[in-house]
């Protein structure tokens, strides 16, 4: 399989997508903001100064995310395929990524932007829980994505805990910075010819659909 890049505002489904894409084809997940909320645990400086960052909404460093990135790709697991999703997240960021790739010996693969109105991510923002276990998203403002269970993870019987930066204020300004900083990637991937247009409006399994039948036509 291909390398794959989710690009998406934030909510938008990205992470339940990328799983999804992960288990079908066998190929690792790699979340920059999962590594991240793992970095902002640890008691130390850069810890410190990730939590500060993601709390408010704002970008971590160029530089941190690229050692953060590099590593990660270099392993042994990453060989046959993987799916990054919110990374990269700028154009100075993508223009690394190619030079990164070359590094590794790896093609950009494909691009898969997931398109969803404002509104829609309002309500999702506030909605999503993560189960603290397995890491298996949910969202209780959505009834076909609520757990069976209240605050219990339908996967493993986890507790589900709501993102410290899925709150209103916080959207607002990854929103701003999504369509600033990340807006251009859009432009910068459909010249390389390798973006696909999703419309994530629809429920999940549609999404997921649309995307496989992308991912085939163009193995
Ligand atoms: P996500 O889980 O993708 O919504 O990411 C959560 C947060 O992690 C973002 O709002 C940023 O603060 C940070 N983050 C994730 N990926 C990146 C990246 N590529 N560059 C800078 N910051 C990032």
């Amino acid at each position: 399989m291909k390398n794959i890049i989710f690009i998406a505002p934030p909510a938008a489904g990205k992470g339940t997508q990328s799983t999804l894409v992960s288990e079908k084809y066998q190929i690792p997940h790699i979340s920059t903001g999962d590594i991240l909320r793992e970095v902002m645990k640890e008691d130390s400086e850069i810890g410190e100064y990730v939590l500060e960052t993601v709390t408010s909404g704002g970008l971590v460093k160029d530089e941190i995310m690229y050692t953060l990135i590099e590593k990660r790709l270099g392993e042994d697991d990453c060989k046959n395929g993987y799916i990054l999703d919110g990374f990269p997240r700028n154009v100075e960021q993508a223009k690394k990524y190619d030079d990164i790739l070359s590094r590794l010996g790896q093609e950009l693969g494909y691009v898969i932007y997931l398109d969803i109105d404002e509104k829609l991510l309002a309500k999702r923002i506030t909605g999503r829980r993560v189960c603290r276990d397995c890491g298996a998203i949910y969202n209780i403002n959505v009834e076909s994505e609520s757990p069976q269970i209240e605050s219990t993870c339908d996967v493993c019987g986890g507790d589900l805990y709501q993102r410290n930066d899925d709150n209103l204020e916080s959207f607002q300004n990854r929103y701003q910075i999504y369509l600033e900083k990340t807006g251009p990637l859009i432009d910068y991937y459909d010249k390389k010819h390798v973006l696909y247009r999703i419309d994530g409006n629809k429920e999940i399994d549609v999404i997921f659909q649309e995307i496989v039948a992308v991912l085939e036509a163009h193995r």
